[in-house]
Formats: C-alpha cells, sequence, structure tokens
C-alpha cells in the first residue's frame, strides 16, 4: 500500500514509525513532515489546506490510504473530499468532526444522549453568559465554542475571572472560535485520557493514558499542548473502562449515526473521573499529541490493518494486542513556549540519548540543515520509554535527555509523579 500522512508533530511521527514497521506499507509520504519523519517516510511539500492539491498528489502517487494527524484538516472536511474523490481517508468527515470542532455541539448531544458531562449552556452574547456565571458562582469554566489551539478553555476560580473570560472571548479575543461560548460546570475528580477506533458503528476501545497540561513542574504555570503523558492511565481499571463504552463512547457514535454522521476515526474522550463516575470533559476528534507516542510505543499489532478496518467499516471482528509495560513521554520544548520562542537552535546527542535502552525520540518541531537537527516548533521532541514500571519508563527518558545538548530547550522534571506514587505506594 502507499501511504500518505498528513501533520508535522510527534503525533505524526510516532504514527510514521508505527506505520513504517507495516508489511502492508510499500511507501509512506508525510505532508510537511519534521526531520524525524524524515527517517520514516518521504516528506513531501504539499499544503494541506489545499484539498484540491492534496488529491492531485494522492492521483500522482497511486496513494491507497490518506492518514490525517491534526484537527484542523478534519474539520474543513478533508476526508470528505478525499473520499469524494475516490481515495481512502482515515478520520471523521467533517460533520463527525464536530465532536472537536463544536463545543456547543458535544454538550447538546450529551444532553441529549444522556451521555454524562458538566452541566452547561450555550451563549452567543456576554450579559445573559454572566447572568449566568453570577447565578452558579465559582469555581466554573468558561469555553470558546470553536478550536482555539488548547487556548479556548478558562477554568475561573471566581465570578470575576469567568466574566473576564467572556468578555475577551465575545471582544474576539479568539477569533471565530470565540463567536458562541459555553459556559460549564467545574468537575471535579482526575482526568484521563480515552481512546477508541471507531467504523461509523463498532467503538474498539483502545488503551488510556494522562498527560500533564501546565508548562512548569508541580503542574504549575500556564497551559501548553502537553508537556508529557504516559500509558496506561492509572485511574481507569477495567469496569471503569467498560463505563466508559457503556456510558459514553457508545452512545456517541449510535447518536452520529442517527444523525447521518457515523463518525469513523479515533475518537479521543478527555475525561474527568469523579465520585459519580467519569463524565465528558470534551471530544477529540484524532490521536493525541502527545498521548500517542506512548500509545504507539505499547501497541504490539500493525496499525494499517486497523486504521483500514476504521475506514472500511470492518471494526467488529477485529481485535489489538497491546503490551502490559507502561510507557512514557518528555516533551522537549523551546524556551519560552507556550509564549514566544526562538527557531532555529542547534540540538545535538540525539543519536547517543536514542541508545538508551527502551528509548524512542520523536520529533515534534525540527528540521534537518546542513546535517544538523534544528529546533523549528515549541514543543520540540517527545523522549519516550517503555518500561517495567512508570518508575522504569521515566528513568529512561530522563536519561536519554540527558544526553541530549541542547541549551535553548528545556522539559519538565516530574512526568509521571502521580503515577510513580502511586505505584510507590502499592509496594
Ligand atoms: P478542554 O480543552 O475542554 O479539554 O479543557 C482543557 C482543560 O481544562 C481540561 O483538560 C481540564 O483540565 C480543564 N477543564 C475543562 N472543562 C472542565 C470542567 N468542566 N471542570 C474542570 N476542569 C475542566
Amino acid at each position: 500500500m502507499n501511504i500518505l500522512l498528513l501533520g508535522s508533530g510527534g503525533r505524526e511521527h510516532a504514527l510514521a514509525w508505527k506505520m513504517a514497521a507495516s508489511p502492508l506499507a510499500d511507501r509512506l509520504y508525510c505532508a510537511p513532515g519534521n526531520a524525524g519523519i524524515a527517517q520514516e517516510a518521504e516528506c513531501v511539500t504539499l499544503d494541506i489546506v489545499d484539498h484540491a492539491a492534496v488529491i492531485a498528489f494522492c492521483r500522482t502517487n497511486r496513494i491507497d490510504l490518506v492518514v490525517v494527524g491534526p484537527e484542523a484538516p478534519l474539520c474543513a472536511g478533508i476526508v470528505d473530499d478525499l473520499e469524494a474523490a475516490g481515495i481512502k481517508a482515515f478520520g471523521p468527515g467533517r460533520i463527525a468532526a464536530q465532536l472537536e470542532g463544536s463545543k456547543g455541539f458535544t454538550k447538546d448531544l450529551c444532553r441529549d444522549n444522556n451521555i454524562p458531562t458538566a452541566a452547561y449552556e450555550r451563549f452567543r452574547s456576554a450579559a445573559p453568559a454572566k447572568d449566568y456565571i453570577r447565578a452558579r458562582g465559582a469555581p466554573i469554566v468558561v469555553k470558546a465554542d470553536g478550536l482555539a489551539a488548547g487556548k479556548g478553555v478558562v477554568v475561573a476560580q471566581s465570578v470575576a475571572e469567568a466574566e473576564a473570560a467572556v468578555d475577551m472571548m465575545f471582544s474576539g479575543g479568539l477569533g471565530a472560535a470565540g463567536v458562541e461560548v459555553v459556559v460549564e460546570e467545574f468537575l471535579d475528580g482526575e482526568e484521563a485520557s480515552f481512546f477508541a477506533l471507531c467504523d461509523g458503528e463498532t467503538a474498539l476501545p483502545l488503551t488510556t493514558a494522562q498527560d500533564h497540561k501546565r508548562v512548569f513542574d508541580g503542574d504549575k504555570g500556564p497551559n501548553t499542548g502537553g508537556m508529557g503523558a504516559y500509558s496506561p492511565a492509572p485511574n481507569i481499571d477495567d469496569a471503569t473502562s467498560a463505563r466508559v463504552m457503556k456510558e459514553i463512547i457508545q452512545p456517541t457514535l449510535r447518536a452520529m449515526k442517527s444523525m447521518g454522521a457515523p463518525y469513523k476515526g479515533v475518537l479521543y474522550a478527555g475525561l474527568m473521573i469523579t465520585r459519580d463516575g467519569p463524565k465528558l470533559i470534551e471530544y477529540n476528534a484524532r490521536f493525541g499529541d502527545p498521548e500517542t507516542q506512548v500509545l504507539m510505543l505499547r501497541l504490539m499489532s500493525d496499525l494499517v490493518p486497523a486504521l483500514l478496518a476504521s475506514r472500511d467499516g470492518q471494526l467488529k471482528s477485529f481485535d489489538l494486542r497491546w503490551y502490559a509495560e507502561p510507557a512514557l513521554t518528555v516533551v522537549m520544548a523551546a524556551k519560552g513556549y507556550p509564549g514566544d520562542y526562538k527557531r532555529g537552535s542547534v540540538i545535538e546527542g540525539l543519536d547517543e540519548a536514542a541508545k538508551v535502552d527502551g528509548v524512542q525520540i520523536f520529533h515534534a518541531g525540527t528540521k534537518a540543515e546542513g546535517g544538523k537537527i534544528l529546533a523549528n516548533g515549541g514543543r520540540v521532541l517527545d523522549v519516550s520509554a517503555i518500561g517495567k514500571t512508570v518508575r522504569e519508563a521515566q528513568a529512561r527518558a530522563y536519561e536519554a535527555i540527558s544526553h541530549i545538548r541542547w541549551p535553548d530547550g528545556f522539559c519538565r522534571h516530574d512526568i509521571g509523579w502521580r503515577a510513580v506514587e502511586r505505584e510507590a505506594s502499592k509496594h
């Protein structure tokens, strides 16, 4: 098979690494890719916003399957356009991708189908949103309806902070994403990420993960796209997993199907595990980043047939096998991230770092120039490792990092702390 992967981050490097290992993959292309992905796939310059250009590339290069990494092209309907052109594509169509593209859409779907989630209201102007906030009191959560690259959620500790978030969103602070706002109940509990592979009708649970969103040690500082992750999530046991499937994932699939927009692709549920059980915080319509990096390390089976089965509606009799060992990834970011940062600094020591047992280094934002690897983004590397315990995976990842020479980069030093503490308390 000839496969085209769309995207350029650590998630796509992990997917490329796994797909390149498939005996089914003849040629693997990635647009636009990065310096790490270039070790697994042929990187091509293609503007993925230009669907006609992507279709033309697929025809010229006889692409059998397009795998879409990020959410923006999914919400822009690239899967619909490719399929209409007779090209198989992995991921949801435009309407199904609204599960990520519109928080209001997802909240209404939850309400209509009794899917456990935070109580909420949708607003198109500031005054009624503020009335609702004052009536409910803090803590309370304010969310831009649309895609806002991780910046659209304010967990407000006071009414004033929530009102300021409403003003920021309605005054255009997040562009079109904030034309509509959802205000919702604050959920108390511990978060986890749950992934399911869907084919429109059947959902196959993948595995779980937890991530660290804050930039600094101790889960402090501003939110980021994610500074590290590990899998499995220690707070999701088999019983909780069964509940998530029955109470959240399956009713969602049924609802999307009856709407005429069956959901295919990865459904990534951000969950709060509360005293009353798991509740949906949000959906993403694609693999997580950096969670995919740890998922791919733990996936024993071939990924390619699974993606095809999702696209073809053949998941009913499908099975995937996973390594029981946990995996962990530490993100190395450019100093200044998630604010302003510089590009172009040289990264050395990657080969030595990759020799540490159980370690895989995925590139999130790099480019190769003159035989050197240069930083080319905010999140730059995902130093990932598998181990017998989370503690061992953590030690291996940080040992690898100790070999990386990149003065302009930084990472958190406590990724996995919660899981490591849990392990310690069991012994
Ligand atoms: P989201 O983009 O919806 O995943 O929200 C980003 C982060 O905000 C989540 O990972 C949670 O940490 C937090 N968050 C979102 N909604 C809620 C909620 N209703 N209650 C508590 N925390 C929330």
